[in-house]
């Protein structure tokens, strides 16, 4: 580890692109890559960029701020933004070419007033078959539609795609939304509109899915190299994990058979032994709830949580092992490389991996690797 770095997040962008690559491959359509959340913790700007290097053609936030944090960064591909807080600035949006996912007749009203006089608000319009979150109900998508497409003749918008999302619930389910979706895209073709692009699936039905590929995927999770399947491993799919969470040993202490560690001693050491602490806590995405469980590599070995995670730091009990302050210690990473995965994480701490990935804090430094 650099000097003086407690912890950092080495994230390999490399392994993104290599990610994006292989979905636009397998799929065999349009990638739109999706970095919200400052991409699912791995950071916004860096993971578009390697996305796009890798091949994808668009990209995805859930909020209009996020894209605009991208725009800022000067990256010009095309963007989709759909969940909009009430007065959400759609001028804004629309002034830096952001498009974005319309789920009401509010809302596509409001794109169509963001508009100027050379410049129609870029629209998808998104319709609700199944997953009881946002998007045009079936009942209103007519309306909804016949209105849309009212403003598109008179340039006040471009109805660039129609979308939908899917609950991963089961084959069967997701084939159910794949055919209330084209059912929605008849009825809107039957109006006279024509979307660029119609998309459905994230990584999980572009996977197990193929006809819900039509001409665009919105991947999320597979991107940073995880798995959306239980039972289906990173390496399984062709994907490399892209996050390796780390730390250097902050300190080293051989105590006594029958000490207890950390509050509520909820460990105590059965031998004398060596403890180390390791500089993350719950303040940076390391779950309480994966005390006595989690695991991490030291020194090319793994060892357990010892005790309760706390706020900053957690202690591991390395027995005989010896173990040096300053030493790395490799929380998650690559799991074909021997180290811990989120995947072993979430499963510690009853979570899933895009939760583990997803929370690691802002005290934690992100640095950009390729490999
Ligand atoms: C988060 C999200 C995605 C990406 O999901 P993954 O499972 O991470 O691929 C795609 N579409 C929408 C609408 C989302 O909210």
């Amino acid at each position: 580890m650099p000097d003086g770095t407690a912890r950092e997040a080495l994230i390999d962008v490399g392994a993104i692109a290599a990610n994006t690559r292989r979905f636009a491959r397998v799929t065999e359509t349009e990638v739109l890559a999706v970095v919200k959340a400052d991409a699912y913790g791995h950071g916004a700007v860096r993971a578009a960029r390697a996305a796009i290097d890798g091949g994808a053609t668009r990209l995805g936030t859930a909020d209009i701020n996020e894209a605009l944090e991208l725009r800022r960064a000067g990256i010009m591909a095309p963007i989709l933004s759909w969940l909009h807080a009430p007065g959400a600035s759609f001028a804004e949006a629309a002034a830096a070419h952001v498009a974005l996912g319309i789920s009401s007749m509010d809302q596509l009203q409001a794109a169509a007033a963001a508009a100027t006089a050379d410049r129609p608000t870029r629209i998808h319009l998104k319709l609700e078959t199944g997953l009881s979150r946002n998007g045009i109900a079936p009942e209103d998508w007519n309306h909804v539609v016949a209105e849309a497409a009212r403003w598109e003749r008179l340039g006040k918008v471009a109805i660039e795609g129609i979308f939908s999302h899917v609950s991963n619930t089961s084959i069967a389910d997701d084939q159910q939304a794949l055919d209330r979706f084209n059912e929605g895209v008849a009825i809107a073709a039957s109006l006279g509109v024509h979307p660029e692009i119609r998309h459905l699936a994230a990584t999980s039905a572009a996977l197990a899915l193929p006809a819900a590929r039509l001409d665009a995927v919105r991947i999320g999770v597979g991107l940073y190299g995880l798995s959306p399947f239980d039972d289906r491993t990173s390496a399984e799919l062709g994907l490399r994990p892209a996050m390796t969470l780390r730390a250097a040993v902050a300190n080293v202490r051989r105590v006594p058979a029958g000490t207890g560690l950390s509050y509520g001693y909820t460990h105590r050491t059965t031998r004398e032994t060596t403890l180390a602490l390791v500089p993350l806590g719950y303040a940076d995405g390391i779950p309480r709830s994966s005390s006595n469980r989690g695991t991490v590599a030291i020194a090319g070995k793994t060892f357990t949580v010892s005790g309760r995670v706390a706020m900053d730091q957690f202690i591991v009990d390395v027995g005989d092992h010896p173990v040096s302050t300053g030493d790395e210690v490799i929380v998650f990473g690559d799991p074909t490389l021997g180290v811990p995965s989120a995947e072993d994480w979430a499963e510690a701490s009853d979570t899933i991996n895009y939760e583990i990935v997803t929370r690691i804090g802002p005290r934690v430094t992100r640095r950009s690797v390729s490999s």
